[in-house]
C-alpha cells in the first residue's frame, strides 16, 4: 500500500489527509496529524473521501472520454482529445471573430486548484482577451473580499485558527460552523474547555448547533445583521466601551461612521432585529470589554444584496474596539470552499487580477501582461456570475466554458440559469463527474482529473498553502484542469499567434505556480520565498511568505499598519438596508438556506457516498411549529413552496430552531431528491429554483438565503 499527502477537497478548513493507495486504486484516507489545520482529524465528509473514488464510482459517475452533441437535445458521442480540442478551437475562433473576445465567458470554481485558476486566468485575459471570467466563488465570499478591502486595504483575513487558542470571546455570525466546517468547530470546542470563561456569542436565524452551544445566542431576524452591528456600535460609544487610541492612531472616517450610529440606538436595533435589548447589550459588552474577541463569519454576512455592509460593519466593531492585530483578536471570515482562497491569490475573478491586483487598474494590467509575455489585457469590465448567466441569456455571450461546478443546481434563480444555458451557441463543460445537471445543457464534455488524481495546490481560510497530490493516476481519459486548458489555449494559439512561441507549454503544474508566486512578488500577499520544494520538506504555509523568511505570518496588523495607501484602517459608513425580497401577502415567509453537516455543495461528489445520508436522507422544508396551526399545515405534509421566481415541492417538517413566519431548507438537493418549476412552468430542478439573484452592488453576490415564499398544502 503507498501512502500519499494531500489536502481534502471539500471546504476552507483545509484539512491533511493521507490517501492509501493499491495500485491505480485507492483504497482509504485518513487524517494527516502533521497538517497544521486539522492535526489528524477529519470530519464525516474528509473521512469517506476514499468512497468517492471506488471502481463502482468511476465506473458510473465519472465522465472518462470527451464527448459532443451533435445536435441539441440529441445524445452525446465520444470523441478524442485532438479533435475535442480543435472542435473547441474552431468555434471559438468563430465566435471571437464574429462577436468579439466578450462573446466568451468561463465561469469557473472554488474546487480548481490554484494552478488551474492561474491557467483558465492566462487562457481569458491573456489569450481571448476578455474579463468575462468569474467564479462559483462569487456565491461564497466575494462580499468577504470586498468588506477587507474597503476596511483593511487588502483581501488578507488578519487571522489564523490558532487565534481560537487565544480568544477570551467568540463572536460567530452567519455561520454554522459545527456543521459547516467541523473540524474548525472541534477546535473551538477544545480551547473553550481549556479556558472555560471564554465567551461565545451566535448570531444566527435559526438555533444551530453551533448556537446551541453558545453563552448567548442572538436569533436576528434574516438580513438585520448591520442594523445589529451599528446597534452594538452605539452601544459601545455610549458606554465608553470604545478604544480610542486605536482608532486615533490607526483608522480613519470614525466621525462619518458615529454619525451613522447616532440613527441607530441599542433599542431600535434590538427592535429591528427581533431580540431582547439586554441580550444585544450583552453582547456588545463582551464584544467590546474582552480582552480578545475573535469573529468567525461566512454565507450568513456574505450571500446577502447587502453583504459587502454586513462586512464592514462587523469590521467596524473590530477597529472601534481595537480587536484586531492582536492574539486571539480580529474579524476572520471563513471560506467555504477549498480552495476560493487560492482563486483570490491568482485573480481567477471578474473583479480581481492576479496578486491581490485590480483590473481597473491600468497600471495593475501591464504588471501581468508583462509577466505573461502579452502585448495587453482587456479593459472591459469582465461579467460576475450573474450578470455573466444574464448576458447569456439576452445572447450577448455565445460561448460559455464551464469548469469544475454546476450552475444548473448552484445558481440562484434556476429559470434565469437555464435560459442563458440555452441561448449559449456553444457549452463546454469540464467536470469529473458525467450527471451533473449542467451536463444535460454541454455541447461538449471534458473529462477531468479530481481529488486523488492531480497536483498542485490550495490556499485554506487562514492564508494556509498546501500541497494537493496525486496518489493515482486520473481514470480514463480524464484529465488536470490545468492541461486541458493549456490544450485548447495551444490550439488557440495556433491560429492567433501562429509562429510565436507558445504561452502554454506547461508540462507540470509546478511551473503554472511558479507564474503565479512571481505575480505575488511584492505585493500584500507575496509568496516568492515559496516553493513546491520547501512546501513538500517543511508542509503547508501561511502567506505572506517573502523571499528571504523562514517562515510564513500566521497574523496581519499587529504592527497597526494597515494595507490601505495611507497605512490606516477605514471605518465604512454603510446604513441598515433590508433585504431584497420583501416578503408581502402573497409571499408571506422568509426562506433561509444553508449546509447539512455531511453534504457538499450539489452532492456530485458526497452523493456518491450512502453513508453520508444517513444523518439526512431526504429533504426538507422546516419551519416553526408555531407557524403549522395557523396556515393550516401539519408537520410530515407534503407542500409547495412558492416564490415569485419558481416553486418547489417538499415534505414539511416541523422545527423548534426556526422563528415564526421563517423557513429554512438545505442548500444540496438537485435533481433526484426535489421537484422544482418555474413561474412560467418550466421544469426546473432543485433548491435554486426559487431562490433569487439580486445581489449586493458593491460584491456582486447573490442574496441566496433571503426569498420571500408562500407554504400551501398540496
Ligand atoms: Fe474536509 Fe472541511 Fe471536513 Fe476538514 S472540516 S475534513 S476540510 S470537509
Amino acid at each position: 500500500m503507498a501512502e500519499t499527502r494531500s489536502t481534502c477537497p471539500y471546504c476552507g478548513v483545509g484539512c491533511g489527509v493521507i490517501i492509501e493507495s493499491e495500485g491505480a486504486q485507492i483504497s482509504g484516507v485518513r487524517g494527516d496529524p502533521d497538517h497544521p489545520a486539522n492535526f489528524g482529524r477529519l470530519c464525516t465528509k474528509g473521512s469517506t473521501l476514499h468512497l468517492t473514488a471506488t471502481p463502482e464510482v468511476l465506473q458510473t459517475r465519472r465522465l472518462l472520454t470527451p464527448q459532443w452533441r451533435p445536435q441539441r437535445g440529441g445524445a452525446m458521442q465520444p470523441l478524442g482529445w485532438s479533435d475535442a480540442t480543435a472542435r473547441i478551437a474552431d468555434k471559438l475562433d468563430a465566435i471571437r471573430a464574429e462577436h468579439g473576445p466578450d462573446a466568451i465567458a468561463f465561469y469557473i470554481s472554488g474546487q480548481l486548484l490554484t494552478e488551474d485558476y492561474h491557467a483558465f486566468n492566462k487562457l481569458a485575459r491573456g489569450l481571448v482577451g476578455t474579463n468575462n471570467i468569474d467564479s462559483n466563488s462569487r456565491l461564497c465570499m466575494s462580499s468577504a473580499v470586498v468588506g477587507y478591502k474597503q476596511s483593511l486595504g487588502a483581501d488578507a483575513p488578519p487571522c489564523s485558527y490558532e487565534d481560537l487558542n487565544h480568544a477570551d470571546c467568540v463572536f460567530i455570525t452567519g455561520a454554522n460552523p459545527a456543521w459547516a466546517h467541523p473540524v474548525l468547530f472541534r477546535r473551538l470546542e477544545d480551547a473553550r474547555a481549556a479556558r472555560p470563561d471564554m465567551k461565545l456569542v451566535v448570531v444566527d436565524p435559526r438555533r444551530t448547533e453551533s448556537a446551541e452551544f453558545a453563552d448567548l445566542h442572538l436569533q436576528i431576524a434574516p438580513g438585520t445583521d448591520v442594523a445589529l452591528c451599528l446597534g452594538m456600535l452605539h452601544a459601545c460609544i455610549w458606554e465608553e466601551w470604545l478604544d480610542r487610541d486605536f482608532i486615533a492612531a490607526h483608522t480613519e472616517g470614525f466621525a462619518a461612521l458615529k454619525d451613522l450610529v447616532r440613527g441607530m440606538p441599542p433599542r431600535e436595533a434590538a427592535r429591528i432585529c427581533g431580540i431582547a435589548l439586554d441580550d444585544l447589550m450583552q453582547a456588545a459588552q463582551w464584544f467590546a470589554r474582552s480582552p480578545a474577541t475573535l469573529s468567525l463569519y461566512c454565507q450568513g454576512l456574505n450571500q446577502s444584496s447587502s453583504g459587502t455592509a454586513k462586512n464592514t460593519a462587523l469590521i467596524n466593531l473590530h477597529l472601534a474596539t481595537g480587536q484586531i492585530g492582536r492574539a486571539g483578536a480580529g474579524p476572520f471570515s471563513l471560506t467555504g470552499q477549498p480552495n476560493a482562497m487560492g482563486g483570490r491569490e491568482a485573480g481567477g475573478m471578474a473583479t480581481l487580477l492576479p496578486g491581490h491586483r485590480d483590473p481597473g487598474s491600468a497600471a495593475h494590467r501591464d504588471e501581468i501582461a508583462r509577466l505573461w509575455g502579452v502585448p495587453a489585457l482587456p479593459e472591459t469590465p469582465g461579467k460576475t456570475a450573474v450578470e455573466l448567466f444574464e448576458a447569456a441569456a439576452r445572447g450577448e455571450i455565445k460561448a460559455l466554458w464551464i469548469a469544475c461546478t454546476n450552475p444548473a443546481q448552484s445558481m440562484p434563480d434556476q429559470a434565469l440559469v437555464r435560459r442563458a444555458l440555452e441561448r449559449c451557441e456553444l457549452v463546454i463543460l469540464q467536470e469529473a463527474f458525467a450527471d451533473t445537471a449542467t451536463a444535460a445543457y454541454a455541447d461538449l464534455l471534458l473529462p477531468a482529473a479530481t481529488w486523488g488524481e492531480k497536483e498542485g495546490t490550495v490556499t485554506n481560510s487562514e492564508r494556509r498553502i498546501s500541497r494537493v497530490r496525486a496518489a493515482v493516476p486520473p481514470p480514463g481519459q480524464a484529465r488536470p484542469d490545468w492541461q486541458i486548458v493549456c490544450d485548447v489555449a495551444q490550439q488557440l494559439e495556433a491560429r492567433w499567434r501562429p509562429g510565436q512561441p507558445s504561452l502554454f507549454a506547461h508540462t507540470g503544474s509546478e511551473a503554472l505556480w511558479l507564474e503565479h508566486r512571481e505575480a505575488t512578488r511584492g505585493r500584500d500577499l507575496d509568496i516568492s520565498g515559496l516553493s513546491y520544494a520547501l512546501l513538500d520538506a517543511q508542509g503547508p504555509q501561511q502567506w505572506p511568505f517573502p523571499e528571504g523568511a523562514t517562515k510564513g505570518t500566521a497574523r496581519l496588523y499587529q504592527d497597526g499598519h494597515f494595507a490601505t495607501a495611507n497605512g490606516r484602517a477605514r471605518f465604512i459608513a454603510k446604513p441598515y438596508q433590508p433585504a431584497a425580497d420583501k416578503p408581502d401577502a402573497r409571499y408571506p415567509l422568509v426562506l433561509n438556506t444553508g449546509r447539512m453537516r455531511d453534504q457538499w455543495h450539489g452532492m456530485s461528489r458526497s452523493g456518491v457516498v450512502g453513508r453520508l445520508f444517513s444523518h439526512e436522507g431526504t429533504p426538507a422544508l422546516r419551519m416553526s411549529p408555531q407557524d403549522l396551526p395557523r396556515r393550516g399545515l401539519s408537520d410530515g405534509d407534503l407542500v409547495r413552496v412558492r416564490s415569485r421566481r419558481g416553486e418547489l415541492v417538499l415534505p414539511l417538517l416541523a422545527d423548534e430552531g426556526i422563528k415564526p413566519a421563517q423557513a429554512y431548507v438545505a442548500m444540496h438537493w438537485g435533481q433526484e431528491f426535489v421537484s422544482g418549476r418555474s413561474a412560467q412552468g418550466q421544469a426546473l430542478l432543485g433548491i435554486n429554483a426559487a431562490t433569487q439573484s439580486a445581489y449586493c452592488p458593491d460584491s456582486k453576490q447573490p442574496e441566496l438565503k433571503f426569498s420571500s415564499v408562500s407554504v400551501e398544502r398540496l
